[in-house]
């Protein structure tokens, strides 16, 4: 009797993406050291037998006509915790996408954004936007100092990452309040839902922080409307996606003195154009799309995590809802 045993075939994954190859080749390298029972194969190498045998792919913004490539994908795991340009593309035509979207989420992401957030609130908080430019002219005006207890930010978008913002703002002294599509239970955080919800935060806040995520219902929703019903005078972080804010709107509010302060790390188009007023507008910060990248030792453990668990288990993990586009 022969002892030798069949080894398995490895699981075939694709990976699709639109990166630069240097991230794509680091990206493939560490999965296969961490997935040793798959075989993690760029989406250009594949046959298209070796098309039809991978029922998941990993993903960073992905060709979507490389996706329709792939007919047998059960789910694609993003690298990614923002999936919105993928969505946008995949459900272009109104097709339906016989898939489900996994996006990243990854503790260390949710950190290193609320990180930014609570610094940003607080370059806003201690004024130095008005300190630099009395720099610019030379001027030595002392403004009145106000306590953190007393200004309030709203973080708009209470998920993965907008909840621990809220909460790293309330622990560092901030009146903090919460706008999401549930009602939320943070502790010492109000949270609220809804139109009248929007309007009741944004009438109360020296700060709003948008982490929301881009869908039909975000799209535009910081507009002139919705500033005039902010406290004069409030200043604006975007730290979710470029086109929650109206940028004509935004800007007209800028110049009649509405809103004080702009901080933009996301924009409807990057990088950002040359000729794009907010460059030289001296109430915009102009951010390159930085306050949370992706960290690919803590994200490729998760996304090999959710892996091995779906061949272990059969689990798949929380999708992106479809209809909804988060
Ligand atoms: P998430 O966990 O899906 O949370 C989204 C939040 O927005 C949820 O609280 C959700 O409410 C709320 N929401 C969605 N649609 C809404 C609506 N129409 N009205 C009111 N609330 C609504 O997403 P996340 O992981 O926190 O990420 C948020 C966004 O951050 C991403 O989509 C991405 O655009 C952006 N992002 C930016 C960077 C960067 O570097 N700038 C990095 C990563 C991510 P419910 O909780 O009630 O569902």
């Amino acid at each position: 009797m022969s002892n030798s045993k069949t080894v398995p075939e490895p699981n075939l994954i694709a990976f699709v993406s639109r990166i630069p190859f240097v991230e794509v080749q680091e990206w493939i390298s560490i999965l296969n050291e961490l997935l040793p029972d798959s075989d993690i194969c760029l989406f250009d190498r594949l046959t298209d037998l070796q098309k039809t045998q991978c029922t998941l792919a990993v993903v960073a913004n992905p060709d979507p006509e490389e996706l329709r490539q792939l007919p047998n994908l059960k789910w694609v795991h993003s690298t990614w915790a923002g999936v919105e340009r993928m969505v946008a593309e995949l459900f272009v035509t109104g097709s339906e996408v016989p898939f489900q979207i996994i996006r990243l989420v990854d503790p260390e992401l949710a950190r290193t954004m609320a990180e930014a957030v609570l610094a940003w609130t607080l370059y806003l908080h201690r004024d130095m936007p008005r300190y630099r430019m009395q720099q610019e002219s030379v001027q030595w005006i002392q403004l009145p100092y106000v306590a953190a207890k007393d200004r309030t930010v709203t973080v708009l978008g209470l998920g993965k990452l907008g909840a621990l913002c809220a909460k790293r703002l309330q622990a560092n002294g901030f009146r903090v309040l919460g706008w999401s599509r549930n009602e939320k239970f943070l502790e010492n955080i109000q949270s609220f839902s809804a139109e009248d919800g929007l309007k009741t935060v944004l009438s109360q806040s020296d700060i709003v922080v948008n982490l929301l995520p881009l869908t039909n219902d975000t799209r535009g929703l910081l507009n002139a409307a919705c500033f005039a019903q902010c406290l004069p005078g409030v200043s604006i972080i975007n730290f979710g996606r470029g086109a929650t804010v109206n940028e004509a709107d935004l800007i007209a509010s800028l110049d009649t003195g509405l809103i004080s302060h702009a901080v933009l790390d996301v924009f409807e188009e990057e990088p950002l154009s040359v000729n794009h007023p907010y460059w030289a507008h001296e109430k915009v910060t102009v951010l390159p799309h930085i306050s949370a990248p992706t960290n690919i030792s803590s994200a490729s453990k998760i996304v090999a995590n959710n892996i091995r668990e779906y061949y272990r288990s059969g689990l798949v993990p929380e999708a992106v809802n479809h209809n909804l586009g988060y």
